[in-house]
C-alpha cells in the first residue's frame, strides 16, 4: 500500500555523525526487537531550531551566525546538553550529539532528555566582548524553548564556566529573577557544583579503574594515550597520572606528544597553558596524529573530536581498551574492525556521562539552594559510573553483543519503556 510517509533518508557517509549515530540506533533496536511504533518516534529529533544571530562585532559591523538547538527526546525528562562554538558546527553534527545525549541520560539513568547547541563561528578569532553578545543572543532568542524544566545548556567544545554565566545571566534577566537551574557547568560562586569542571574526566578514571579490573591491569604499568587537552583530555590525563597510570600520549590540535617512559603530565599541561601550543615543548618526541592514534598501549582515549577512529585506520589501532572521552570518536564502519580486534570498547554514552551525570548533581543543588561537598560529589559521581559501567558489561554478557551495542541497546530500552509508559501514541 502507499504510504504517506515520505523518508528524508540521505547518503550515508562515514564521517556524518548523525548517520553514525543511526546505524548503532539501527542495530541495538533490531536486537531488541524494538517496537516499531516505538521506533519510529524515537529515531527523529523532537525539536530542532535554527537561528540566524546577529552580533554587532567590535569594528562597528554586523555579522550573521547560524546557531543551532537540537532537542531530541523528553520522555525521561528535560533536553540537556552543551553547546559547540566551532567553525565546523553542522546540523548533522547537532542532531548527532543530541542523540547521544537522549542516550547517554538513559545509560546513566538520570532523569534528562537529549538536547544540544551549536554556533557556527571560530571563537579563537572572536574577542570576549564578541562572544558575549553572541552568547546573549542566542539565549534570548532560545527564551521560549530553555527553561529548568525545559532544556538546560551546558558547555562544550570551546564553551566554558564564564559562557555559562552569560547565558544564565541573559535567561534572568528576561523572567525577572536569577534562575541558576537554567544551565550546569556555571562558576562554582554563582550556583556551579563543586566537581563539575573535572566530572567528565573523573568519570573517565573511573571507568578505567574499573576495565583494568576486568582485565587485570596493574596501574602503574597501564600505558595510556589521551588525544585531546581540554576540560576532558587534559583532565583526565591529569588524573589519570595522579592514579598512578603510566600517561605516555597528550595530543591536541597543535600537536602529538609522545615519551615512552611516561610523560610530566603536570609539566605539559602547565606548557600548555602558558604557550596555548603544544609545539617547542622538549621533554617528549613529536610525532604525527596517524602514528600517535597507532601507539602500542592498554588505554587509548580518543577525548577531542569526532571521527578519529575510522575504517581507515581501525586496523592499525594497537590498544586493549578504547575509553572513549569525546562524543562520536569511533566511526560506525570502524565499529566491526575494532571488535574484530577484541579491543574492550568503553563507549562514549558511558565513558563521559561523568560530565552529564555531575551536571545533574549541579541542577538538583540549584532547584534545591542546598549545596554538596566536593567528596560527596565525586562519591556519587563513582557509584554512578561504576554501576553504570557494571549495568553495561552485564547487558552485553546477556545478549552476547559488544560493549558499545550493549550501551545503546540499554539507553533505548530504558527510553522505550517510559515512552510506552507515558502512552505517548495511545
Ligand atoms: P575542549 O574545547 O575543552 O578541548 C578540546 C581539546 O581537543 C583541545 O585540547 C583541542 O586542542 C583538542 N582538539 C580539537 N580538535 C582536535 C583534533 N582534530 N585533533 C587533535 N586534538 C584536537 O573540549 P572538551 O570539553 O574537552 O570536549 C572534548 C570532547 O568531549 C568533545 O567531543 C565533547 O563533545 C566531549 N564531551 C565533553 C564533555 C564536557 O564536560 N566538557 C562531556 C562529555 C563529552
Amino acid at each position: 500500500m502507499p504510504s504517506a510517509f515520505v523518508d528524508d533518508a540521505k547518503t550515508i557517509t562515514e564521517d556524518n555523525p548523525f548517520e553514525s549515530m543511526m546505524q548503532r540506533f539501527d542495530e541495538a533496536a533490531a536486537h531488541l526487537r524494538l517496537d516499531p511504533n516505538i521506533y519510529k518516534i524515537l529515531r527523529w529529533p523532537n525539536r530542532e531550531i535554527t537561528l540566524y544571530i546577529p552580533v554587532l562585532m567590535d569594528d562597528g559591523n554586523y555579522q550573521v551566525f547560524t546557531g543551532y538547538r537540537v532537542q531530541h527526546n523528553f520522555a525521561r525528562g528535560p533536553a540537556k546538553g552543551g553547546v559547540r562554538y566551532s567553525p565546523d558546527v553542522t546540523l548533522d553534527e547537532v542532531r548527532a550529539l543530541a542523540a547521544w545525549m537522549t542516550w547517554k541520560c538513559a545509560v546513566v539513568n538520570i532523569p534528562f532528555g537529549g538536547g544540544k547547541g551549536g554556533i557556527i563561528c571560530d571563537p579563537r578569532l572572536m574577542s570576549p566582548t564578541e562572544l558575549e553578545r553572541l552568547t546573549r543572543r542566542y539565549t534570548s532568542d532560545l527564551m521560549d524553548f530553555i527553561g529548568p524544566e525545559r532544556d538546560v545548556p551546558a558547555p562544550d567544545m570551546n564553551t566554558n564556566e564564564q559562557v555559562m554565566a552569560w547565558m544564565m545571566d541573559t535567561y534572568s534577566m528576561h523572567v525577572r529573577h536569577t534562575v541558576t537551574a537554567i544551565v550546569t557547568g556555571k562558576p562554582i560562586e554563582i550556583g556551579g557544583s563543586r566537581g563539575r569542571r573535572e566530572a567528565t574526566g573523573r568519570g573517565l578514571l573511573f571507568v578505567c579503574n574499573e576495565a583494568c579490573k576486568k582485565f587485570n591491569f596493574e596501574i602503574a604499568k597501564t600505558r595510556v594515550v589521551v588525544q585531546g587537552a581540554g576540560n576532558v583530555g587534559g583532565t583526565a590525563a591529569l588524573l589519570m597520572h595522579e592514579a598512578g597510570y603510566k600517561v605516555m600520549g597528550i595530543a591536541d590540535i597543535t600537536g602529538c606528544l609522545y615519551n615512552p617512559k611516561g610523560l610530566d603530565v603536570v609539566g605539559v599541561m602547565r606548557y600548555l597553558r602558558e604557550n596555548k601550543t603544544v609545539e617547542g615543548y622538549t621533554e617528549a618526541e613529536h610525532i604525527p596524529v596517524s602514528d600517535f592514534l597507532e601507539l602500542e598501549c592498554e588505554i587509548l582515549m580518543p577525548a577531542a573530536t569526532e571521527n578519529q577512529i575510522t575504517s581507515h585506520n581501525a586496523d592499525r589501532v594497537k590498544c586493549r581498551i578504547l575509553a572513549e572521552g569525546a562524543n562520536g570518536p569511533t566511526t560506525a564502519d570502524a565499529d566491526e574492525i575494532i571488535v574484530a580486534k577484541n579491543i574492550f570498547v568503553i563507549p562514549d554514552i558511558l565513558a563521559n556521562a561523568g560530565g552529564v551525570t555531575v551536571s545533574y548533581f549541579e541542577w538538583v543543588q540549584d532547584r534545591m539552594g542546598f549545596f554538596w561537598t566536593e567528596k560527596v560529589v565525586n562519591e556519587r559521581l563513582q557509584e554512578i559510573m561504576v554501576s553504570s559501567f557494571n549495568d553495561v558489561v552485564a547487558f552485553a554478557e546477556k545478549f552476547k553483543v559488544n560493549t558499545r551495542l550493549a550501551a545503546y541497546m540499554l539507553a533505548i530500552d530504558r527510553v522505550a519503556y517510559d515512552t510506552r509508559l507515558r502512552g505517548i501514541y495511545a
